[in-house]
């Protein structure tokens, strides 16, 4: 069973690849041995944002992401908090989601 440190962040992750905000992890990789947690949003629920993309002008955004380092809403240190569970936030159908920000 996922521990969360708030029912905010609980609520968070199970809205992730929704349209809004939500918070997402990557795992940890070679060069950077800490989970990186990022906050992000999403215009329209995540299916949508492929066949939108061609249709897109000038600098609107469909998602996007940035780096979090504390929980929005009751402070925690995220890596020190969900050190040993940050796989509760990951989720292999939004892989590369904060890199096809557009
Ligand atoms: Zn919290």
């Amino acid at each position: 069973m996922a521990k969360w440190c708030c029912d905010g962040m609980a609520a968070s992750v199970r809205e992730r690849g929704n349209r809004g905000l939500f918070v997402y992890a990557e795992p940890p990789e070679e060069s950077i041995k800490s989970p990186r947690f990022r906050l992000c949003f999403l215009a329209v629920e995540e299916r949508d944002l492929e066949p939108l993309r061609p249709h897109l002008t000038g600098n609107a955004s469909l998602a996007g992401c940035t780096g979090l380092h504390y929980c929005p809403w009751c402070g925690k240190d995220l890596i020190k908090f969900y050190r040993k569970n940050y796989d509760q936030f990951y989720d292999d159908k939004l892989t590369g989601f904060p890199n096809r920000a557009t």
